[in-house]
């Protein structure tokens, strides 16, 4: 049987595509290997948001290389669709895919071989459909991932996007329910909406924008414990929507938005449609319904014409709103890009040095959100069980997304040991509602008293009872 190895770069929806592309080759008949394995194909799922993307993309061509001087390289993804030329230029490339007509992946390979190039990148048609992959649910991770939009039109100067993905669309509300029923039935407790431009979704036919999606999600597949959202734009927020979200049981009380600057001249110089008013208004309405709301976004340093002062301004900005996690960029320029062209440049060094004092303030703001679920009880969904020597734990996320870790006195870890009898802690697991070994636990909900808040995890007492 020949094998495929994938690797993954970037934001979550490459990672429900790399999904999707398993089990297109799984289908096909490829088993599946780890990146680090000799294998017949790689495929690589990539980002290009920043420069940074694309030399960890040439980073793991040659690692793949190395490790099987025989095998089909295949590229997929932003880089592969917006700079195929490049690409194009590095020996050990096979074979190039953009972010469109995947479905053909598999018959490619065949054709592609070791010693030659092939590309299939072909540039975005004006209203091109959305594009649902082969999916079937596998058991790889603890939380599924779900597609529901593609592409988007804002064109933020800096945004190489847009040229990556092509413009927005998004699938039939039919085929999100059957793929949300499809992960529910697999086993999963947690799926992740994701979209390009998530807050852009809308099916016209069945006459449904997001807030509807999820409502339908909600009901179409019941088992599912938790919805997470992706990444939602502030200008894309309605009364609707909001309401939605804050009265969700099931809706995870974490939002992701985006900000880019906390200074209005550098927002409106990105070509961001709001102000910050405008966001302090929205975050305002969001945590009075949701008060304990898990907040995080991206901010971008450096970009071109940011003085001391609006770099100044952006983080008095970014304190007072305060956000449970921060993502900081160093302003790259991408070719194709109004931003690349402009004046005013931001030197490397200053950009390096505003990125280390708003990540700085970052951690000061994530440790200060995290304290507040000292004392609580919250529920993790399990990643993994394990033993620091000391204690055993399990560990996963919150619904807010905060790590944590339920330490108990019951069984090792990894009771895997053959032979070993099985402790006595174990009859009383047996008897409450879950499986009767903390590795099985991976994928399912464990209730945990919080009692300490230490570096980037919350830790407490894994409670049986409830
Ligand atoms: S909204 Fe702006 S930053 Fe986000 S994908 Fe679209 S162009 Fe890029």
């Amino acid at each position: 049987m020949k094998t495929a190895a994938f690797a993954t770069l970037g934001c979550k929806v490459n990672f429900y595509e790399t999904e999707a592309l398993i089990d297109l080759f799984n289908r096909a008949g490829y088993a599946i290997t780890d990146f680090n394995n000799p294998a017949d194909v790689y495929i690589i799922n990539t980002c290009t948001v920043t420069h940074l993307s694309d030399r960890k993309c040439r980073q793991l061509i040659r690692r793949a290389r190395r490790k099987s001087p025989q095998a089909i390289i295949a590229v997929t993804g932003c880089y592969a669709q917006v700079f195929p030329q490049e690409l194009a230029q590095i020996p050990e490339v096979n074979l190039m895919v953009g972010t469109h007509n995947r479905q053909e992946f598999p018959r490619l390979v065949e054709e592609a071989s070791p010693g030659a190039k092939l590309e299939m990148v072909h540039p975005y048609e004006e209203s091109p459909a959305f594009e649902r992959l082969s999916y079937r649910a596998n058991r790889s991770r603890t939380r599924a991932f779900l597609k529901v939009q593609e592409g988007c039109e804002q064109y933020c100067n800096y945004c190489i996007v847009p040229l990556a993905r092509g413009p927005a669309r998004s699938a039939p509300l039919e085929d999100v329910l059957v793929e949300a029923r499809h992960i529910a039935a697999a086993g999963y407790r947690e799926v992740v909406i994701t979209g390009i431009r998530l807050g852009m979704y809308e099916d016209k036919a069945a006459g449904i924008k997001l807030g509807g999606l999820l409502k339908e999600i909600e009901k179409a597949a019941p088992a599912l414990e938790r919805i997470r959202l992706s990444s939602l734009e502030p200008s894309d927020f309605d009364e609707e929507l909001v309401h939605i979200i804050a009265s969700s049981q099931k809706i995870c009380p974490h939002l992701h938005i985006p900000l880019q600057s906390g200074n209005d001249y550098i927002l409106k110089k990105m070509n961001r449609p709001y102000n910050t008013r405008e966001y302090r208004e929205l975050v305002q309405h969001l945590r009075q319904l949701m008060p304990h709301l898990a907040l995080g976004t991206d901010v971008m340093v450096g970009f071109p014409g940011e003085t001391a002062e609006h770099h100044r301004r952006s983080y008095e900005f970014l304190k007072e709103i305060s956000f449970s996690r921060l993502h900081v960029f160093r302003f790259s320029p991408r070719p194709g890009t109004a931003a690349a062209e402009m004046e005013n440049p931001v030197d490397p060094l200053t950009r390096e040095e505003r990125w280390h004092e708003i990540n700085a303030l970052g951690q000061q703001m994530a440790r200060r959100y995290r304290e507040k679920f000292y004392g609580a009880e919250v529920k993790i969904l399990v990643e993994k069980a394990n033993s620091d020597g000391h204690v055993n734990y399990l560990e996963g996320f919150t619904a807010h997304y905060l790590r944590a870790r339920a330490v108990y006195d019951g069984p090792e870890a990894f009771p895997n040991r053959k032979g070993r009898e099985k402790p006595e802690a174990f009859r009383e697991w047996k008897g409450h509602d879950g499986p009767e070994a903390p590795r099985d636990w991976k994928g399912r909900m464990a209730l945990v008293k919080i009692e300490s808040v230490r570096e980037e995890i919350l830790e407490g007492k894994f409670l049986l009872e409830k």
